[in-house]
């Protein structure tokens, strides 16, 4: 069956197919619930009295759940009940034989055989405890019954032949109810009961018996009420505290499994869902799908509003997805701004990409935060399992897909047979660089930079180029990429400006090196020292260096690249903010950057034949540097034509093809040769 996102409007709780979907709300707190001294209202004098009592004699049990609590109290009391009872059991089969051996056989048969029923009694009552938990109800009738049938033989007995001494054992049934019995109702009817009888029988017997018996009827009440208290209240402090346990083992495997924020389960329940799922699966179901929803640009939404209204963001598109996800589907939050979307049933590629614009448009509906409405896009990546063995392998994909989405303006990829082969190749070229010998492998060619002007060569760009044996040649952008999430960037970075550097000392003055950095450059001071050091060490004079950066890298993390650009700065290097126009182009930053030079993108000069406005864009940019007292240099000049308009426009500097395509070092001598012909014949 395809899937049907949203097919349904369903709730986040239960429902579906708890064997593939349990979901599990988050525990009530002990005290949220009923509790036994919930106060509906303000509570009034006898009420407060009755809690007080109820206290002394339960042990502080405000902060529990009170049916739970009930529910224990009746198993520990069914557990007093049948121990009193195996107890009861034992005394009246001893005493049946003592009967015997006392009164002879007619005793034995009057006497004896009612202690016989009363045993066999107690033993199938302790029995039935044992083996089935009983209501409370219950286990009072269990308890009355028992009482009465053993004050009635002890009545007999006393009947039979009267003995004042054994008028005590009423008092201590008394007492075995007390402490055994749920019910303070049965507690107070035996100890009335017990005691009315004892005096009854005492005031028969007169004389010393009455008064000896009324100070002992006195004396086990107290006890009684003693025992009562004390029962309860230790067992009802055990109860709670066990309750509160229970509750906070309940809790700790919920904030194990669950995001805090969102309340969605996390990354580590996630992996567990989908590791079940994939081993639970057999070949004739249909393929699980994975998405990996990635938040555009939720940096900015955080930089501009707050990391708390980002977070409330955050919980309302996370409630959006649990809401739109029905019983098929199993949402994550597994990063910071990364939801996941487990789809039991994915069916094919087409149904997967059609649930990716459905959680697309879903969080593309307006949020409002605090009066405010935001629109927040996703790029989501997709993998069905069908070969993929491993959760691993399968968010693998997902993520691959992912990176490629944000590639694409749809924002949605379905990992495919072409992206395979492109990770692996990715792959292989991830191992190759780890153990690679950048010096021997890596080598550069270097792009003019040319004064409009004067013809005058500024400097050159040194760019980096990778033949590989194995590969082929592999674009820039691909290696410095895989470098920079391996973490090799800096080794390589270390390699290439030692020999750009190298290579530059032959260059005429004032021509200038430009090298470009990565962000992961900047991000360790360990770096920038080892660049600080390279530049030192070289002896080519730091003034004659500049540093390219993009913006959209260095916004990556702003402090780091600050504090490190303004090392560069004060080593005398220049800072030239790289492809500017196509990230989050910000004046302030410029100031703050310790920028000199700017470069301003050349997918600008790419458009500039089929739009007007283009050129006025690049006008204005180049009058900003004016403005700025920063110099500029406009990429991608290939042709005659857009030189001739960026000469217009007011650019100075230009690097493109028109001038020079990347060349070796080699080949730079004849390059400022014919440069310098090429001016003094225009001169001539
Ligand atoms: P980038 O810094 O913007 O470099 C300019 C790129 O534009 C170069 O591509 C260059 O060959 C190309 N280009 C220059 N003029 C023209 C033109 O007129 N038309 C067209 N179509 N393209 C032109 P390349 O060498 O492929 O480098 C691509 C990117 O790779 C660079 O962009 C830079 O971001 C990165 N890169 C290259 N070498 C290094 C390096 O040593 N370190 C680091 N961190 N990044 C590097
Ligand atoms: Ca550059
Ligand atoms: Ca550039």
């Amino acid at each position: 069956m395809a899937t049907d996102w949203h097919a349904r409007e369903i709730g986040t709780a239960g429902g579906g197919d708890d064997r593939v979907m349990p979901r599990r709300s988050r525990p009530a707190r002990p005290g949220e619930g009923d509790t036994h001294a919930a106060s509906r209202g303000t509570p009034s004098v006898a009420d407060g009295l009755r809690q007080w009592v109820w206290r002394l004699i339960s042990g502080d049990c405000e902060l529990v759940d009170a049916a739970e609590f009930d529910r224990r109290l009746v198993a520990s009391y069914q557990v007093m009940l049948q121990i009193t009872l195996m107890a009861a059991t034992v005394y009246y089969l001893v005493k049946s034989v003592t009967y015997y051996l006392v009164d002879g056989l007619t005793g034995f048969l009057l006497l004896g055989s009612i202690s016989l029923i009363i045993a066999a009694a107690c033993a199938a009552v302790a029995r039935e405890l044992s083996k089935r938990a009983i209501g409370r109800r219950e286990l009072e009738l269990r308890g009355l019954a028992m009482f009465l049938m053993i004050y009635l033989a002890l009545v007999a007995h006393q009947l039979y032949h009267f003995h004042a001494v054994k008028l005590i054992l009423f008092m201590l049934l008394a007492l075995a109810v007390a402490t055994a019995s749920i019910s303070h109702a049965v507690t107070l009817f035996s100890f009335a009961t017990c005691t009315a009888t004892v005096l009854f029988f005492a005031g028969q017997a007169g004389g010393d018996v009455r008064t000896q018996y009324a100070f002992v009827a006195f004396a086990a009440a107290v006890v009684g009420f003693c025992l009562t208290a004390m029962t309860r209240h230790s067992i009802s402090r055990e109860i709670s505290a066990s309750l509160v346990s229970d509750w906070l083992r309940a809790e700790a495997e919920y904030l194990a499994d669950h995001d805090m924020l969102t309340g969605l389960p996390n990354r580590r329940q996630f992996f567990r869902r989908l590791n079940a799922m994939l081993a639970d699966r057999d070949s004739a179901d249909a393929p699980i799908g994975l998405a990996i929803i990635d938040l555009d640009r939720f940096k900015d939404v955080n930089d501009t509003h707050g990391h708390l209204f980002g977070d409330e963001v955050l919980v309302q598109i996370g409630q959006r997805l649990a809401q739109a996800c029905d019983a098929t589907c199993f949402v994550a939050r597994v990063g910071g701004d990364e939801f996941a979307v487990i789809v039991c049933e994915a069916g094919d590629p087409a149904s997967l990409v059609h649930c990716g614009q459905r959680i697309c448009a879903e969080i593309e509906q307006p949020v409002r935060v605090r009066g405010y409405d935001l629109q927040v896009s996703a790029s989501v990546g997709m993998a069905l399992e069908e070969t993929a063995g491993s959760a691993t392998e399968l968010l693998g994909r997902a993520d691959y897909a992912l990176s490629r989405a944000k590639d694409q303006e749809a924002g949605i990829a379905v990992f495919d047979a072409e992206m395979a082969a492109e990770r692996s190749t990715v792959s292989a070229i991830e191992q190759k660089l780890r153990h690679c010998d950048f010096d021997a492998e890596i080598h550069f060619l270097y792009q003019p930079q040319t004064d409009v002007l004067t013809g005058e060569t500024r400097g050159f760009e040194a760019l980096a180029r990778w033949d590989s044996a194995e590969f082929g040649p592999v674009r820039p952008e691909v290696f410095i990429t895989i470098a920079e999430r391996i973490g090799t960037i800096s080794k390589l970075t270390e390699s290439l400006l030692r020999r750009s550097l190298e290579a530059a000392r032959a260059w005429p003055e004032p021509l200038k090196l430009s090298c470009n950095l990565s962000i992961r450059d900047l991000e360790s001071p360990a770096a920038v020292d080892a660049i600080c050091r390279i530049v030192t060490e070289s002896g080519f004079p730091p003034e004659r260096i500049e540093f390219e950066v993009t913006e959209t890298l260095v916004m990556r993390d702003y402090e780091a690249a600050r504090q490190a650009l303004a090392r560069l700065s004060a080593l005398g290097a220049h800072v030239a903010l790289d492809d500017f126009g196509v990230g989050y182009a910000n004046f302030g930053h410029i100031d703050q950057l310790h920028i000199n030079t700017v470069k301003i993108d050349r997918s600008f000069v790419a458009r500039l034949k089929d739009s007007a406005r283009t050129a006025r864009v690049i006008k204005t940019m180049i009058d900003m540097c004016a403005t700025l007292e920063l110099e500029c240099v406009v990429e991608g000049a290939e042709t005659a034509e857009e030189l001739e308009t960026l000469r217009a426009l007011g650019a100075r500097n230009v690097q493109g093809f028109f001038y020079g395509e990347p060349m070796a070092a080699g080949e730079i001598p004849a390059f400022l040769a014919r440069g310098t012909m090429r001016r003094m014949a225009d001169v001539g």
